[in-house]
This record gives C-alpha cells, structure tokens and sequence, in this order.
C-alpha cells in the first residue's frame, strides 16, 4: 500500500479505528504489529488476562492448526484463509458467536487479518435451513402438495374443533387412482409419475378456494398425498355434511378425464372414500383407516364412484380381513376342492362340458361359498396360487374322466379366472403347464371371465390374445349384468358368450328379458359365438331357452355343482342311460 499524502494516511487510520470490521498485522509468527479497535473488541472475549500479543495464540482454542498452516504456506503471498468460521465459546443464555477470520501474506515478513462477527448471518441461515428441512418433511417432493404429516395435524385440528362445537361440519376424502398399478406395469414409473403429479394438479384445481359449500373462514380445506397414488382431501367448516357430496363428484368428474401424458392418453379414474363427523373417530389415524375402508368399498363396487364410511361398512371389512388371514391357512391346509356342475347341450340334453367351481371347508364355518372368497383373494394377491389349484385340478379331473369314460367323457372343462389372475404374466404359461402335465388340449379348456370391461384393457386384451393364440376357449360369464352391451360384443374376442342367472330366471315371466336374451342369442350366433344360459331351473325355462336357440344350459334343474366323486357318478349314469332323459325340443334355428 503506497500513501502519498497526508490526507489520505489520515482517512486510513481513522478508517482503522472505526471500521466494523477487524483488521490487523502480524509477523509471520502471529506476533501483532497493528491492530484496530473492533479487532480488540472481537478477539478480547478469546484472549486469556487480556493479552492481545500474539494472534495464533489468541486463537488457539478456535483454530488450533492455523500457526502449522501459516507456517506450510509457502508462496511469497497469497490467501492463506478466506473466512474460515471461527465458533467461539458460548457464554452465558447468549447464543454461540462466530467470526470469520481471513488471513492473507503480504509478503514474507507481513501478514494481513480481517476478523468479522457472522453470527447473525449464520443464525439467519440456521433459520432459512431449518426451515427448508422443515418444508421438506412436511410437502410431498414429487407433487409439491403437503404430505401425510400436514394432513393428520388438519384432521386433528378438525377433530378438536369438532369436539369443541357441536355444529362443526368437516369430511375428509381419501382418493385413489382406480388404474395407476396398470399405467405403472404398462407405461413405466415415469409416465406413472407423471399422472400423479397430473392428478395432484386437477385435485387442486377441483376444489378452490371460497368453494361455495364452504364458510369463509380460512383454511376450509387442504389437500395432500399420503403416498403411492392416495391423495387426501380435508374439508374444513363446510355448510353441512350434504355439501360434501358437491365436491366429490366434481372431483371425481375431474380426474376421469383422460390424461394427455407424452404420446399417450390415459384412462386412470379414481375411487374417492369419504368420512363425514358423524363417523369419525378421535383420531387422525382412525379418520383416514375409515375413509381407506369406503375408498376400498368404492373400489369393488366398479371403481370410479365414492363411498360414504359407516360403521357396517367397519364390520364388514373387519369380516374381510379374518377371512383373509384364515384364506392363507386354507391354501396352505388345502382346505380348498372344487366341485363340478355339469353343462347340458339344450337340444339333446347331453353333458357337453362340466365348470370347476372353487369352494372352502372351513375348519368352524362349514363349506364356504366362493362369493364370500374369491374377492378378498383377489384384493391380497392369493388368488394367483387358488387359481392355479382350480385350474390344476380341473384338468387332471378332465383327464381322470377321459380315461374313464371316453368319448362320452365331457368335451371340455370350464374355469373361472378373475381379472386380477388376468394381469399375472405367467397366467399363460400356468395355463400351459396344466395342459400338458394332464395331457389335454388346448380346446378342452374353457377359460371364463366376466371383466367386461376386458375389451378395453390393454393388458387384459393381451393375456386373451396370448390365450386363444394358445388354442384355449374363452368364454364371457355373467352377460348382461356389467357393462357389456350387445353393440360391443363383437370388440369381445370370446368364443362363448354366457347369458346370465337374473335373466334366465325372468325369461318367462318377463317378456322384457325374452327379448334381451333371444336378442343375445341372434348377435352371438352372428359373431359365430356359442351361446349358454345360467341358472336354469325348471323345465319350462330349459324349453323356452331351446326355442330361442340358446345351444347350452347349465342350472339346478340338470345338476347341481358337485364334489368330483357325485359328479363322477352322474356322469356315468347319465352315459349309462343314454343322453336323452328329456324329450327333444325343436330348435327354432
Ligand atoms: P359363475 O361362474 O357365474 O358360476 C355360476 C354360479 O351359479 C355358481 O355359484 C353356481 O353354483 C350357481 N348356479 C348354477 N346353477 C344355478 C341355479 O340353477 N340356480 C342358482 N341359484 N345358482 C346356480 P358359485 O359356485 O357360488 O360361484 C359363484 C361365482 O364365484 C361364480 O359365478 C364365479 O364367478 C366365482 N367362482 C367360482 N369358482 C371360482 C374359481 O375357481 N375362480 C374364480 N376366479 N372365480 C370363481
Ligand atoms: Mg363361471
Ligand atoms: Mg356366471
């Protein structure tokens, strides 16, 4: 530094004393040859008896290494520190003081100090750190939209106003993607992550602020993600519980729409579960395992709709989850069979084929039903493993029959497969398995399914391109009772189309129902479909059915399901007697 002139010598040295910020000069030992007031005053609370002689030694408690590292430094000059923190000891309630220290060389005999006090600054960024960890663990990173832990403080808050006023209205939604596991197999997780955050979007955007079913008190709601494709809504102050009905189906209108994500456009759906005041218990937790339990009802009533909690529906899923528990025991007990009820060729009355129906000898219960089972078994998965038993033992009782009987054993062997056993990858080569292991063919094997939403489902249509390329018949179960209309048959890559019980047991006295069947009968039979009705009973509903030229009937009227023992001996009797225990019906075809 070259001063020139006294002015300007003058202004330093006053620039020294009253700068706030510590400078001073040392040797290159530490020994202070220059010190300004506010380094004094910063160094003081460090320095032992007040002794500012030496800087290294001032500093030796906060920056123990600093004498070894002036002393290594070996460039004639240079930083040899910039703003290295110094922590000095607390004292007192105060909290800890920092100083930055930055050392530079002059030259070999001169060294240059600037001490400054950070502790603000630093508090400052303890804050603005502690508050982005805070935000981190309280909004979901991948929607931005606050996560499960802000959403159980909101429904506390709610519980606890509830408790305190007894006119409080609030709900708390719980919504699921009907198809995010389908788009995540299909797509990939990104395209998954991607209508996640879609849906996060529209779920926002479903319910505004100042929502007209809502006070005007702030905040009346809060919407977040719990995780996986559950996103919860909590409505806080709404006018009262029927509004909530508003909003639900507006959210649901919202997040059928389909999703435009890259090339593809996709049909996701949700299922809402709702848990108004009246139901909810005292706890957050509790609120949204009631609303999980009515999203779950919504689910299998067809999905995209909600459901509104209610205590029956607590029982009714407590009933689930201990037939679940012992569902496991049965399949690894084998407390499972399968009983046969045979299918009759309406014309002739001959046993044409024979369907497996799966049943349960519970340990306490008796024999168990496959409706009070099968869904419970789909919902957790087992039902891989007890479709896989149905369809072994179904075959080797086709093969044990063959053997038998011959030619007069039935043609084929029908099986019900769920749309969860559908979207199984290997269902094919189980299928395959079963085939070869009993020495069957392939056409001796009729897969049902009633999903019929099937034709419309990438991976369901598929798995039945894969089956009937395999050479196996498929044939449509329950028509008429879901979604599938005569129009959409032809969509249906099935072989057989299987007229339900509900119209079979109306066809006489309903004209309504004739119509619909004979009218079932004519576009299968256009499309090249077999036709077989369900449930018949008596005899006049057999003679009808063969009229309209439906081929097949299965029903009480013929057989009942039966354990492979009484079906076996049914089957001989029936060979023994020949076919024709009723008499023939003209078929009007
Ligand atoms: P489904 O495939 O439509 O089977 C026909 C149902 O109607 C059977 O009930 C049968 O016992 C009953 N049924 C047959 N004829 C008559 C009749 O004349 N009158 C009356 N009232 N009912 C009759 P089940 O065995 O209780 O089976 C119910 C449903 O459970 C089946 O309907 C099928 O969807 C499912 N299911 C049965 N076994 C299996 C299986 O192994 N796997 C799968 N995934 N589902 C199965
Ligand atoms: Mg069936
Ligand atoms: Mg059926």
């Amino acid at each position: 530094m070259h001063i020139d002139n006294g002015t300007a010598y003058e202004a330093l040295i006053r620039f020294l004393y009253q700068a706030p910020i510590g400078l001073l000069q040392t040797a290159p030992d530490g020994e202070i040859t220059m010190i300004n007031p506010m380094s004094a005053q910063l160094l003081m609370p460090l320095a032992c008896d007040g002794d500012l002689t030496n800087l290294f030694d001032v500093l030796a408690t906060v920056a123990p290494d600093l004498r070894s590292t002036v002393a290594g430094f070996q460039p004639p000059d240079g930083v040899i520190c910039d703003e290295q923190r110094l922590v000095l000891p607390k004292a007192g309630e105060e909290p800890a003081r920092t100083l930055s220290l930055s050392l530079l060389k002059l030259d070999q005999s001169t060294l240059m100090a600037s001490i400054s006090d950070i502790t603000h600054a630093v508090q400052l960024e303890q804050q603005r750190i502690a508050s982005r960890v805070r935000d981190a663990s309280r909004i979901d990173s991948l929607t931005a939209m606050p996560n499960r832990a802000v959403v159980v403080e909101r429904i506390n808050a709610a519980l606890a106003r509830a408790s305190a006023q007894a006119d409080y209205q609030f709900a708390v939604l719980l919504i699921n993607c009907d198809r995010f596991k389908h788009v995540n197999v299909t797509h990939g997780t990104t395209v998954g992550d991607e209508l996640l955050k879609l849906m996060a979007w529209r779920i926002n955007g479903s319910v505004r602020l100042g929502d007209a079913v809502a006070l005007t008190t702030v905040p009346q709601h809060t919407t977040g993600r719990l995780g996986g494709d559950e996103f919860v809504l909590v409505i806080e102050h709404l006018r009262e519980a029927e509004d909530v009905h508003i909003v639900v189906q507006r959210l649901l209108d919202a997040l059928a729409k389909p999703y435009g994500i890259g090339a593809h456009q996709l049909h996701a759906g949700a299922s809402i579960g709702v848990v108004l005041r009246a139901q909810a218990s005292d706890n957050a937790d509790l609120v949204l395992q009631f609303a999980g339990i009515a999203m779950r009802e919504a689910k299998r009533a067809g999905g995209g709709r909600y459901s509104i909690f209610d205590l029956e529906m607590k029982e009714r899923a407590q009933r689930r989850g201990n037939v679940e528990a012992d569902l496991r025991r049965a399949l690894a007990e084998r407390q499972l069979f399968v009983v046969y009820q045979p299918i009759l060729d309406l014309a002739d009355r001959r046993c044409v084929s024979v369907e497996a129906l799966v049943r349960w000898r519970h340990p306490t219960r008796g024999i168990v039903p496959p409706i009070e089972f099968i869904e419970v078994a789909e919902e957790t998965g087992l039902i891989g493993a007890l479709g896989d038993f149905v369809l072994q033992e179904a075959t080797a009782q086709l093969a044990r029959w063959q053997q038998l009987l011959g030619a007069r054993a039935p043609q084929t062997m029908s099986v019900n497969v769920s749309r969860a056993q559908l979207g199984e990858a290997d269902l094919v080569a189980r299928v395959r398995l079963a085939l070869t292991r009993n020495g069957l063919l392939a056409r001796q094997l009729q897969l049902e399914i009633t999903e019929s939403l099937a034709a419309q489902d990438e991976v369901v249509k598929s798995r039945l391109a894969e089956l009937k390329a395999l050479g196996v018949l498929v044939a449509l179960d329950d028509f008429g009772t879901g979604y599938s209309s005569l129009a959409c048959l032809h969509q249906m890559p099935v072989d057989v189309v299987k007229i339900d019980r509900s119209f079979v047991s109306q066809a006489e006295t309903s004209p309504h129902h004739g119509v619909l069947i004979e009218a079932t009968v004519r576009v299968a039979q256009s499309l090249g479909m077999q036709t077989v009705a369900e449930g018949i009973e008596t005899e006049g509903q057999a003679g009808l059915l063969a009229q309209l030229s439906c081929d097949k009937g299965q029903g009480y009227l013929f057989a009942r399901p039966l354990p492979s023992g009484e079906a076996t001996q049914w089957l001989l009797e029936r060979s023994n007697d020949g076919a024709a225990l009723a008499p023939r019906v003209s078929r009007s075809r």
